[in-house]
């Protein structure tokens, strides 16, 4: 069978995973605070901009919007076609999600909706670059700008794609990027918030414990730190135990070696697909993906025939997947404010499919997948 993602597992990667295992330090220390500098590096950070290494992307989401001062009480625009762990990053702060409809050409946020949507108790905007494909990211900061909302972008898809303005994450708001096993690059599980200094500086205490002590010492020697009897810390807020570990950072600071490639490798992928299936009655990602560090390759099949293409797929050993369900039908979030007016979303959660894309992928494979969907439309 055909995943639809696959991860880059070399011997670099298992080196490296072994290094840290004989090191005997396996949770946060000197590799974490490596693997910032050089994820800072590849985004091209600069000035105060910093990046602050957490476990999940999920947690970098709601370290994120708990630094944006979101609380009990307050709501939240986000697209209702987006991630669960959004929606429960939201939550989580005692927030609400307000959701906000897509718009047909990326799949993300609708500004002009969005406006529409912002009432008293807005106090963020949490948009989504769909699968890497940037968003409307100046309307976005335009309508920030114009009510004082905070902006967290989930950049979990984008790793490494281009704005005109730069790189995700090395200008604006605040940027949350996941490493799961599934993503571009992964530190199998593992995130990133960037952000300026003194939101990272929020972060990085409550992404441990809520520890207050020199920031160096919070990766060289933590557990030291605690242990000693003058270790000098102090506790002042709420804090999680959300920190990324030694054996994650390691991992990942592999993967980031090979990042620039394996991001061209899945263009030159998509681009592929987008040529052979152009003329086959299915909506196709944009056509220019230039500067776009896609993370998956997803096509829309009208007609309510979605899952016979998917049957019919799985029956040739080519895997698919739903990348997703809209937030408004979930039980947890079907009352939501907004999620009475989603007509493009409804639409996207009935056609959206996900076919087999990962990093290097053989031509071969995408040979199977292309002729499967040809044959199924005869
Ligand atoms: C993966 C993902 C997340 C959550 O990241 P985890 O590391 O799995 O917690 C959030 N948003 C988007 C768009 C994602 O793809």
């Amino acid at each position: 069978m055909l995943p639809v993602f696959r991860a880059q597992i070399d011997e670099e990667t298992q080196e490296a995973a072994r290094e840290v295992l004989d090191s005997g330090w396996l949770g946060m220390g000197a590799w974490v605070d490596r693997f910032e500098t050089e994820l800072g590096r590849f985004l091209e950070l600069s000035g105060d901009r910093q990046v602050v290494a957490v476990n999940t992307g999920t947690s970098a989401l709601h370290l994120a919007l708990l630094a944006a001062g979101v609380g009990p009480g307050d709501e939240v625009l986000t697209p209702a076609f987006n991630n669960i762990g959004d929606f429960q990053a939201i939550t989580a702060c005692g927030a609400k999600p307000v959701f906000v409809d897509v718009r047909e050409e990326d799949l993300g946020i609708d500004v002009v909706q969005a406006e529409r949507l912002v009432g008293p108790a807005v106090k963020a905007i949490l948009p989504l670059h769909y699968m890497g494909v940037p968003c409307d990211i100046s309307g976005v900061y335009a309508i920030a700008h114009m009510h004082e909302l905070r902006v967290v972008e989930d950049a979990c898809h984008a790793v490494g794609s281009h704005t005109p303005w730069g790189t995700i994450g090395s200008w604006g708001d605040m940027q949350c990027f996941s490493f799961d096993p599934i993503k571009t690059m992964t530190c199998i599980d593992g995130g990133a918030v960037t952000a300026d200094e003194e939101d990272a500086e929020k972060i990085r205490r409550a992404r441990l414990l809520g520890v207050v002590q020199p920031t160096k010492r919070q990766y060289v020697e933590v557990g030291r730190a605690l242990a000693s009897t003058d270790g000098g810390y102090d506790v002042v807020d709420q804090g999680f135990r959300y920190h990324l570990a030694n054996l994650h950072a390691a991992v990942g600071l592999s993967q980031l070696r090979h990042l620039p490639d394996w991001i061209s490798s899945r263009r030159e992928a998509a681009d592929a697909y987008n040529a052979a299936l152009a003329g086959l009655p299915i909506r196709l990602p944009p056509d220019d993906l230039t500067g776009v560090s896609l993370f998956g390759y997803t096509i829309r099949v009208p007609d309510g025939r979605r899952e016979e293409l998917r049957r019919h797929l799985a029956e040739r050993d080519v895997d698919t997947g739903v990348h997703w369900r809209p937030g408004h039908w979930l039980s947890w979030l079907k009352n939501c404010r907004g999620a009475d007016r989603l007509p493009v979303s409804d639409q996207v959660g009935l056609e959206i499919t996900t076919l087999p894309l990962w990093s290097v992928m053989d031509d071969e494979d995408l040979a199977r997948v292309i002729d499967a969907i040809w044959t199924f439309y005869g």
